[in-house]
């Protein structure tokens, strides 16, 4: 059956101005609250990755993490949370990364993927591209095999691809 991209985006909102000025944000809580529009979501990112090994899902924080799980789950793989500074409780690798001014640093406990392990990431929207570049950079560090990104939004006119040049990229909506 062919994806039909529309039932996702008729249920997801934008909202202008937030969270600061100049941003509009997709607030994708009508997607999920959908139960047809949520599976169609976590069926349409694990479906692009059908008949390939894959030994973990990351999610980035914190969004990523509702998505990321059920495709797990699907994968009969494990779950991986990736998460902003000072949150995770045990040993970590860290990654910094830029913001439109300064830095922010992403974690990941130091046993979350294993050597040769491949790994998909999950995220609900690429904008920039910089969380993501981040977070390939964290499971490369730990030895890990980025098997690809997966997002439900690609905002194009932001260009984030080009922050992962090689990687396997699929977005189910693109805007
Ligand atoms: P970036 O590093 O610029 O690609 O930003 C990606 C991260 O910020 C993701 O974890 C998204 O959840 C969040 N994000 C960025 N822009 C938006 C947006 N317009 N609407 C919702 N979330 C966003």
């Amino acid at each position: 059956m062919t994806f039909d991209p529309a039932p996702l985006a008729e249920r997801i909102r934008d909202i202008p101005d937030f969270p600061k000025p100049g941003v509009v944000f997709k607030d994708i809580t009508p997607l999920l609250a959908d139960p047809v529009t949520f599976r169609a979501a976590v069926d349409g990112v694990a479906e692009r990755f059908d008949g390939q090994r894959i030994d973990r899902v990351l999610g980035i924080e914190a969004r990523g993490f509702i998505l990321a799980a059920p495709v797990a789950y699907r994968f009969g793989a494990g779950f991986v949370p990736v998460r902003k500074a000072g949150k995770l409780p045990w040993e970590i690798e860290r990654q910094e990364y830029e913001l439109e001014y300064g830095t922010d640093l992403l974690e990941i406990h130091r046993d979350a993927v294993s050597p040769g392990e491949r790994v998909l990431v999950v995220d609900d929207v690429m904008a920039t591209g910089g969380t993501a570049a981040a977070t390939a950079r964290l499971v490369e560090k730990l030895g890990g095999e980025v098997a690809g990104l997966a997002f439900l939004i690609e905002l194009t006119f932001l260009g984030g691809r080009a922050k992962l040049p090689g990687y396997e990229v699929v977005s189910l909506l693109q805007y």
